[in-house]
């Protein structure tokens, strides 16, 4: 196992160094490869992401990650985008699942949903005009992209409860045709049950009925904005992990940014960075570990050992430390 190691910005140079004791407990046959990436990186050297600083990603397995400042200026190059489009890593992945003893805003713990974004076409596919007084943005949809992120929907709902709910709004944008034909294809091609509703709709389902989905399939901007949408159900930020998957390389790292209010200050949930380290686990199916990663997890709540975004008053050292014992007490 050769994983790059991405503090980034921030919060994420608190998070990331508690989701890694908590690796270190498991004395997996790991190598660690730290990866200087980001906002500061820039500011010093001119440069957030350097050729060299891919090659050594390409070359690990893959990345923990955790949040880069992006500053509007228009000169700096996203990081995150730079490494999804180099390593291809066309599926965007977050489990919407409560953890034991949370409530979110609804107040209701009875779902279990993932929802898989397709992360390199859509409407983010960079092909943009700038004028005056008009400004346009492609939306392209390729058969061949929606095949290979419907493929991988399918399998995971092949994994979970065999549903597959669509979102799309093919009523008004020609191209979700395209996506939602290729979807139901795929879908009956892998006997899944499925179904499809309209984007907005979706949204007031997602929090008024979060137990009607299994795995949501959608393209690149809706899933942007219903996973975040999402989050809100479990109780908030610093909870959510998520996967980028491509073809050879995976990438894990929590859904919140660099969280600049709060960073330095030591109050910075690590949750959602241990459950981005729970998530590469089960990419090495080593899902073992990956349940004793949760259950310390639930474990550190349960005590109300949480930091102040969850009403208590840890800080991230202790809370990464109470996981990381337990776990050691798990195996
Ligand atoms: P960025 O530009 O890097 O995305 P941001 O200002 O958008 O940064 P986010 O990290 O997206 O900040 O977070 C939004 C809010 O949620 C922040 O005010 C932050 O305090 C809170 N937050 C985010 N992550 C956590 C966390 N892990 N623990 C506690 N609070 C968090
Ligand atoms: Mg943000």
């Amino acid at each position: 196992m050769k994983i790059a190691v991405v503090e980034g910005d921030g919060i994420g140079k608190e998070v990331i160094p508690a989701a890694i004791e908590v690796l270190d407990v498991l004395a997996l046959p790991v190598e660690k490869v730290p990866v200087e990436l980001g906002y500061a990186k820039w500011e010093k050297t001119g440069s957030a992401i350097t050729d060299d600083d891919l090659a050594v990603l390409k070359e690990c397995d893959c990345i923990l990650f955790g949040a880069i400042t992006t500053p509007s200026d228009p000169t700096y190059k996203s990081v995150l985008l730079t490494i999804r489009k180099e390593l291809d890593m066309y599926a965007n992945i977050r489990p919407i699942k409560p953890i034991n003893g949370i409530v979110g805003v609804t107040g209701r713990s009875d779902f279990n949903l993932v929802i898989v974004r397709e992360n390199t076409e859509g409407m983010y596919s960079g092909i943009e005009e700038l004028h005056e007084d008009v400004a346009y943005t492609k939306r392209v949809i390729t058969r061949k992209g929606s095949a290979r992120i419907a493929d991988y929907a399918c399998k995971l709902a092949k994994s979970r409860q065999h549903r597959l709910e669509i979102a799309h709004k093919s009523n008004v944008l020609k191209s979700d045709r395209l996506f939602l034909d290729v979807c139901r294809q795929t879908a009956s091609s892998y006997h899944i049950d499925h179904h499809d509703t309209l984007v907005d709709s979706m949204a007031y389902n997602l929090i008024v009925h979060p137990n009607r989905y299994d795995v949501v399939v959608t393209t690149n901007l809706f899933g942007d904005i219903l996973s975040d949408m999402a989050a809100a159900l479990v109780g908030g930020l610093g909870l959510v992990p998520s996967a980028n998957i491509g073809k050879g390389h995976a990438f894990f790292e929590p859904v919140h940014g660099s969280a600049p209010d709060i960073a330095g200050k030591g109050i910075a949930n690590p949750i959602a960075a241990i459950l981005s380290l729970k998530m590469m686990l089960e990419w090495y199916e080593l899902n073992h570990q990956a349940k004793l990663v949760q259950d310390a997890i639930e474990f550190a709540i349960n005590q109300n050992i949480v930091t102040p975004d969850l009403g208590g008053i840890s800080t991230t050292r202790e809370v990464g430390n109470t996981i990381a014992e337990r776990v050691k007490q798990l195996i």
